[in-house]
């Protein structure tokens, strides 16, 4: 093997055969319009400094890159072998129809050069009309989401071995439940934004109690965000932030880690990167939590579709 690499956590995948582990915290590669450093030269900093898990969706176009920062980490000898990874992909909603799960999974793999992924999501709880992909979904190319047939799709990529795990992304409760009333594989992961300003302590004791492992997305809350930042701009975290001599994003993302939550950090820069991995040796204090506890609580990503959906969160009216 090559680089020293940090000593990332891992967690078990309960409804996969027992045997999968994913590190606790992954890569984001959702791409950002102004970022300078490109998915392929990002993943291959971040191989080097040990991360393993890495989270792409068919929608962000970074399959490719994804796939060749893998090819050339092989040829450097960075990693032995493509096993010391955990790749995901999303299926995007113009693919969430019972028929389209297997080939748009084979679409990924070719595109990410792999034998299988380590976990496939069903991005949205929605379904567009198959074809051109856009950003965000006008609501008129929607159409009723087959949630049974889709899962049935998804069971199947499962047992033909081409994603090791699967599991779903911005389910609320109540779908979670609609889909654990027919699932024969129960999804492994629910990947929904968990951050400091929107702490989804119910959606977390739900998954726990069924055994889904949460996977916090925007946990910096600066994806898509404008204007002021909830997290990264509250004097409240600046000041826990100061006592224990760590960054803000550092404390945001201990407290996910302090949740038993596994989350996906998206940095490209060399040094954040690097910040957001030293999260492991030092820990929050009872006071902070009280502090934690009083920061205002309010959904940054609201849904891809224009206008918003006024069901998609259910019970969830936050
Ligand atoms: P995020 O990880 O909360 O924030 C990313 C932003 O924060 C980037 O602009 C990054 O800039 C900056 N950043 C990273 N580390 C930092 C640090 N230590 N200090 C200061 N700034 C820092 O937001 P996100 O990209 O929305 O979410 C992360 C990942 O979750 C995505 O990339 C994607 O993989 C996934 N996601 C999934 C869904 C879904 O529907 N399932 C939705 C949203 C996101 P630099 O790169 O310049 O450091």
């Amino acid at each position: 093997m090559g680089a020293a690499t940090a000593a990332i956590p891992e967690v078990v995948l309960e409804s996969s055969n027992g045997q999968r582990r994913m590190p606790v915290i992954g890569l984001g590669t959702a791409p950002e319009a102004t970022s300078k450093v490109s998915t392929k030269d990002a993943v291959l900093e971040a191989i080097k400094q040990g991360y393993r898990h890495f989270d792409a969706a068919s929608a962000y176009g970074v399959e490719q890159s994804l796939g060749e920062a893998i090819q050339e980490a092989l040829q450097l000898g960075l990693i032995s072998s493509r096993d010391e990874l955990f790749i995901t992909t999303k299926i995007w909603v113009t693919d969430n129809h019972p028929n389209l799960i297997l080939p748009a999974l084979q679409k990924s793999l070719k595109t990410l050069q792999l034998e299988y992924l380590d976990l496939y999501l069903i991005h949205w709880p929605i379904s567009a009309k198959p074809g051109k992909v856009t950003y965000p979904i006008e609501q008129s190319e929607l159409v009723p989401f087959d949630m049974e047939g889709v899962w049935k799709s998804m069971e199947e990529c499962q047992r033909l071995g081409l994603t090791k795990a699967i599991g779903v992304s911005n389910f609320s409760i109540k779908k979670l439940e609609k889909l654990l009333s027919f699932a024969t594989i129960p999804p492994a992961v629910n990947q929904v934004e968990v951050n400091l300003a929107f702490q989804q302590q119910k959606l977390r004791e739900f998954c726990k109690s069924k055994g889904i492992t949460v996977t916090a997305f925007s946990p910096l809350r600066k994806g898509a965000s404008r204007g002021t930042n909830m997290v990264m701009d509250n004097d409240v975290l600046k000041e826990l932030a100061d006592a224990h001599g760590k960054t803000v994003a550092q404390i945001c993302l201990r407290w996910i880690y302090e949740q038993g939550v596994t989350v996906v950090a998206k940095s490209y820069d060399k040094e954040r990167m690097k910040q957001n991995l030293e999260i492991f040796d030092w820990c929050l204090r009872e006071e902070d939590y009280k502090k934690i506890s009083e920061i205002h609580q309010d959904r940054l990503i609201k849904g891809p579709t224009k206008p918003l959906l006024n069901d998609l969160w259910d019970e969830d009216h936050h």
